[in-house]
């Protein structure tokens, strides 16, 4: 194994909130073993340009309670070609840097896989997505900050929903994954949550709002996650105007969209992201490569990058049925 000496950190695909403090963990544990560390800027189109900046304790400073990332972040198709990615390794190599950090999702954690087999520059995955749908970690960065956001935008929307008698969906990021949708849905107590693990019956769901609307004069909140198989809440709602049983009911329909990436990450993101910042470091000195960090039932753990883009994360049914009996 060759000795590390510096190392590049960089932030990769959607962005969450906690990837800064993410970063300044990485940067700061790094400097506590005598590393240099270099901020790659853009994610791996970055890297192809060799758009580096040298980073020191001080350029992390006061970035922990910021959303977004100081690095920024990018998607890259020249990256998904060898030859992309053989110009990322030159330019990495040129720069003097001998191992990598990489915060992102699932996409981020493919392209390292292959990277790392091409041109054996040891690397270990953050998982920083909103979406929390990696395996190998109980929550990812920007999950607890995106759920919290959407919660508070709920409550928002039962105010004004109550006061008229409607019927709301909402729609929650969640392209593969129902987690943010789950979540919301019993912290918000929508009367009904659609995710993309369940089929959604859209003639039983009817059914359900127009039993739940006709009990008494009321509001409902049906919480839909974006990647939900029937085509996400503009549909659905299509899908209810058609029905004449419809009619009367005044529906709305609120996208959050990128609402929930944005904004100061919660308590609990900046300490998950405090906390895998500083063991990428500390297990890229132990030898490690090609692993992303994650934290189980309270604990580190290591999980080779192709478990964490081959096998699912399967959502709490335990959480789906509590939906159904408190909603
Ligand atoms: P999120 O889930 O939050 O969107 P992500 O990391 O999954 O984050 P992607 O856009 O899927 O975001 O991936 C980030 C980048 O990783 C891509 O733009 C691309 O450059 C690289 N990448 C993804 N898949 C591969 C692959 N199979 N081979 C090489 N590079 C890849």
């Amino acid at each position: 194994m060759e000795e590390i000496r510096r190392i590049g950190v960089f932030t990769s695909g959607g962005d969450a909130p906690g990837m800064n403090a993410c970063i300044r963990a990485v940067v700061r544990t790094a400097i506590a073993h005598d590393l240099e560390v270099v901020g790659i800027r853009r994610g791996y189109a970055g890297m192809i340009e060799g758009d580096f900046v040298e980073m020191d304790g001080r350029s992390v400073s006061n970035i922990l309670q910021l959303g977004g990332t100081i690095l920024k972040s990018a998607r890259s198709k020249a990256f998904m070609t060898p030859e992309g990615r053989a110009k990322a390794a030159e330019q990495l190599r040129k720069a003097g840097i001998d191992a990598l950090v990489a915060i992102g999702g699932d996409g981020t954690f493919r392209g390292a896989a292959v990277f790392y087999e091409e041109h054996h520059i040891p690397i270990v995955g953050c998982p920083g997505t909103i979406d929390n749908d990696l395996f190998g970690t109980d929550e990812t960065i920007g999950f607890d900050t995106a759920m919290n956001t959407a919660i508070q935008n709920i409550d928002r929307i039962r105010d004004t929903a109550d006061a008229h008698d409607r019927l709301f969906l909402v729609e929650v990021m969640g392209r593969d994954a129902g987690f943010i949708a789950l979540n919301c849905g019993i912290g918000s107590g929508a009367e009904m949550v659609l995710i993309p693990e369940t089929f959604t019956d859209i003639e039983e769901i009817k059914e359900r709002i127009l039993s739940l609307m006709s009990a008494q004069s009321r509001s409902s909140i049906v919480v839909v996650a974006e990647g939900d198989e029937h085509g996400g809440a503009t549909q659905i709602a299509q899908d209810l105007r058609e029905d004449p049983a419809f009619a009367k009911i005044d529906l709305r329909v609120c996208i959050l969209g990128h609402t929930q990436r944005g904004g100061s990450p919660t308590a609990r993101d900046r300490v998950l992201a405090s906390r895998l910042g500083s063991a990428a470091v500390e297990a890229l000195l132990q030898g490690h490569t090609n692993v992303m960090v994650g934290v189980v039932n309270g604990e580190i753990k290591l999980t080779p990058l192709k478990h964490v883009y081959s096998r699912k994360k399967t959502i709490d049914y335990e959480l789906l049925k509590l939906t159904q009996l408190l909603g």
